[in-house]
């Protein structure tokens, strides 16, 4: 691992101020169980690690314009615990789903949004695009993990992040700061992630020098949610597929409807197709197999991964079908 300065901010002022160093090669520690990963692969060569831990504004969970305000650095373990947070089902499923107590106690919420991809040609310093000179090591090579939906362009990587497909389904906002003290903005999750079309793009629309501090959904209101994820282990692993559904059924018969698929596109995927077919229409099991279909309609499957689509396809019927009460199974594959 290489050397780099470590610094303990008090206050997200003044972590903002040590991330504004050394011309934004600098590195935000959250929980560290990735960030530590990417250090000694030396995928990541900051000149300074500004670790959030000590700033207590980051751990909170409050009420905010009807809705609920978490810290970036709110853990699994404290997510899934806070009465605040007991009716959004969706993400309480993913916190289920990550079955290890050491992720569960110190992985956060901002880390698992900001998590890099687990792509593995980016793990082995082939860049988020996988490439070799001119050639995509992914189209080529071994791509039984990577996108079937959105892999078009140069990026064929799944987006890692385990919450934010329930996050979006609720059209969760985060909060950025920075790269100045004083800089902050509320942006749909939605609108967080990008498809790079270069290798030094990134894949969110951080800027050096800025952070994720908060995550606010909104009120659940009426709302019921699930997340369904197809996980090939029982123990700790990345999901093949998942899908959340968000839902508001009134006398059987949906009114609102938001599903998203999670780890089968560069970006969370958001089904708007399937989700505006549920509407008018009860949950059952015709109708759910039916938006599953539309969810998938467009996949594009790489050379290995024509599974992933009726994996993705079973994802997002089991969500649909959990989030209206009706799916009585566990989350295994
Ligand atoms: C051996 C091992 C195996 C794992 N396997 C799995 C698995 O199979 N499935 C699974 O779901 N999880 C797995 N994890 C856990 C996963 O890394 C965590 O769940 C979580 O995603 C990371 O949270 P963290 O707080 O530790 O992030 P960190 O490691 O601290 O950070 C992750 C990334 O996000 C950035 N970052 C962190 N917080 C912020 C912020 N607030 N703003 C901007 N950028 C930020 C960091 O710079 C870094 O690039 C594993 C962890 C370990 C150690």
């Amino acid at each position: 691992m290489r050397n780099f300065e470590y610094a303990r901010p008090d206050t997200e002022a003044e972590a903002l101020e040590f991330l504004a160093d050394h011309q934004g090669q600098t590195a935000v520690l959250a929980g560290g169980t990735d960030l530590m990963n990417l250090l000694r692969a030396d995928l990541v060569q900051p000149k300074r690690v500004v670790d959030l831990k000590p700033i207590s504004s980051l751990r909170e969970i409050t009420a905010m314009d009807g809705g609920v305000k978490i810290g970036a650095l709110v853990t699994l373990t404290e997510l899934a615990r806070d009465p605040m947070l007991a009716d959004y089902r969706s993400l309480i499923d993913v916190v289920d789903g990550v079955r290890a107590v050491q992720v569960q106690s110190a992985g956060t919420i901002g880390g698992d949004l900001c998590h890099l991809p687990n792509c593995w040609y980016f793990r082995n310093g082939y860049g988020l695009l996988g490439i070799d000179g001119a050639e995509s090591l992914v189209s080529e090579g071994d791509n039984r993990y990577h996108a079937i939906l959105g892999n078009q362009g140069p990026a064929k990587f799944v987006n890692a992040s385990r919450f934010a497909p329930s996050a979006i389904a609720w059209n969760a906002k985060v909060r950025i700061i920075g790269p100045a003290p004083d800089q902050a903005e509320w942006v749909p999750l939605e609108y967080f992630y990008i498809t790079p079309k270069t290798n030094g793009q990134g894949n969110t629309i951080l800027k050096p020098g800025q952070l994720v501090s908060h995550v606010w959904l909104p009120d659940p209101g009426v709302l019921t949610s699930a997340t369904y994820e197809v996980l090939q282990m029982q123990g700790l692993d990345w999901p093949l597929a998942s899908a959340s559904a968000t839902l508001d059924i009134e006398n059987g018969l949906v009114r609102e409807a938001r599903i998203v698929m999670g780890h089968v596109a560069p970006v969370p995927w958001v089904a708007q197709e399937a989700a505006r077919f549920l509407l008018g229409n009860p949950v059952n099991d015709d109708t759910a197999g039916r938006a599953a279909d539309m969810a998938v309609a467009r996949a594009t499957p790489l050379s290995m991964n024509e599974y992933k689509v009726q994996l993705a396809r079973t994802a997002v019927k089991r969500a649909v079908l959990k989030a209206a009460g009706q799916w009585e199974g566990v989350n295994l594959p």
